[in-house]
């Protein structure tokens, strides 16, 4: 059989779509964010980024650099195994220590990613409390539904943010059956946030316990950047929080936090935690540095928010169409897949601008769109070129603009 031709034979389906990824060869400059040197065949530009997760720019902060420097020196490169034979660190238990803190819970349990956390947590939770039902919003992470998949529970999809569907299709599960109410703070792609206390009071109407997904808030809200439970006053009422190391943090890795009895619980019995290598000593350092300079320090999140405020006014003022919310995310939504992919090669092309092309599977087809995410440390001109840029392609593609 010729593999080949029928793995091709997909791929030419994503081109003719319009959906096909194509990943810049990018290589950060330390001490350069949000600049980065982006390598085109044999030659190299300088390209500003504007799509990066790392929110805050703390992949560069001097104090996650230094803690990742000096275990390095102390401990070496790897974990040396699983955290059950002979990778569980000293740096790992004072990392969950750290998140425990953060979100106001007893126990933390760390993982690779913040993607094999909900997978792992979920299909644990899913497959191991009998009669489990998982209500899950609509518009969840990948990552959680995946999770969800293999727990092969009763799962009950309820409509995205909508507490009345929620409590309705809770009502109509047993009230013997164990109920978990998964569901994100802030949507990665709409940048919309959920109304975590009204969840919270039908989950606890209900007797379900809540599972809540802060990736994309975790450092960036709350006044210790414990997320938008911590910002709401509600982690308390969350049963499980899960976030990720690898996005405003700044490193990589993923967790979650609740009791004693249901940490301990997931690390007795998933495999995504059990069966893996534990994350290198030295960026469960680096990750805590960075949790513990943003617990203290608010100069980040204001001066960001400051920045996400200046980049919607000036879009608003050349009519440049994003959807609204309250969150740090800009999506500028282009409708389509081929037309999107266009203006993303042309920005980074033409004004060593990069933000790549937000397509389906992503997003469903006909909501392509650009995701700006701007952070403490793009300036006011990085801002006003931008906008300037984008205002001169949507002349050049005849794009509709914003009226009003
Ligand atoms: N949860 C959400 C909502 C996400 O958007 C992502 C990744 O973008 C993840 C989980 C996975 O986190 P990580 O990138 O740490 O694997």
């Amino acid at each position: 059989m010729d593999f080949n031709t029928l793995f091709q034979a997909q791929l030419d389906d994503l081109k003719k779509e319009g959906n096909y990824r194509v990943f810049a060869n990018l290589k950060r400059q330390r001490g350069a964010f949000p600049v980065a040197d982006c390598q085109n065949g044999d030659s190299a530009s300088q390209v500003t980024v504007w799509c990066s997760n790392d929110y805050l720019g703390m992949g560069q902060h001097p104090k996650v650099l230094q803690a990742m420097h000096e275990v390095l020196e102390e401990c070496g490169a790897g974990a040396g195994g699983t955290r059950n034979i002979s990778g569980t660190n000293h740096y790992h238990l004072l990392l969950e220590q750290e998140l425990a803190d953060l979100h106001g819970k007893e126990a933390a349990l760390l993982f690779t990613s913040g993607y094999v956390s909900n997978w792992a947590a979920l299909s644990t939770l899913g497959s191991r409390l009998p009669g489990a039902v998982i209500l899950s919003d609509a518009l969840n992470h990948a990552s959680m539904i995946e999770g969800i998949r293999h727990a092969r529970c009763d799962k009950v999809i309820w409509k995205h943010n909508d507490v009345e569907d929620l409590d309705r299709k809770l009502a109509a599960v047993g009230p013997d059956r164990p109920k978990i109410v998964a569901f994100e703070s802030v949507y990665s792609m709409d940048g919309d946030i959920a109304p975590i206390a009204e969840i919270c009071d039908v989950a606890e109407k209900h007797g379900a316990m809540t599972y809540l997904d802060e990736v994309h808030a975790v450092g960036l809200y709350g006044r210790r950047g414990g997320g938008v439970s911590e910002r709401d006053n509600v982690a308390d009422r969350v049963t499980l929080i899960e976030g990720t190391l690898g996005k405003a943090f700044g490193v990589m890795g993923g967790y979650i936090t609740g009791s004693e009895a249901l940490c301990d619980f997931v690390r007795s019995f998933a495999s995504g935690f059990i069966f893996t290598t534990a994350l290198p000593p030295a960026v469960a350092a680096g990750a805590r540095a960075s949790i513990r300079h943003l617990k203290e320090s608010e100069m980040e999140r204001a001066r960001q928010r400051r920045q996400v405020a200046r980049l919607r006014a000036a879009l608003d003022a050349h009519g440049i169409p994003h959807l609204p919310n309250s969150s740090h995310i800009i999506p500028v939504m282009i409708g389509d897949p081929v037309k999107c992919r266009m203006i993303s090669d042309i920005l980074l092309q033409d004004f060593g601008i990069y933000v790549q092309p937000i397509n389906y599977p992503t997003v469903p087809k006909g909501t392509e769109r650009l995701r700006l995410t701007p952070s403490p440390l793009h300036s006011d001109a990085d801002i006003d070129y931008l906008v300037k840029a984008l205002s001169s392609l949507w002349k050049q593609c005849a794009l509709s603009r914003a009226v009003g």
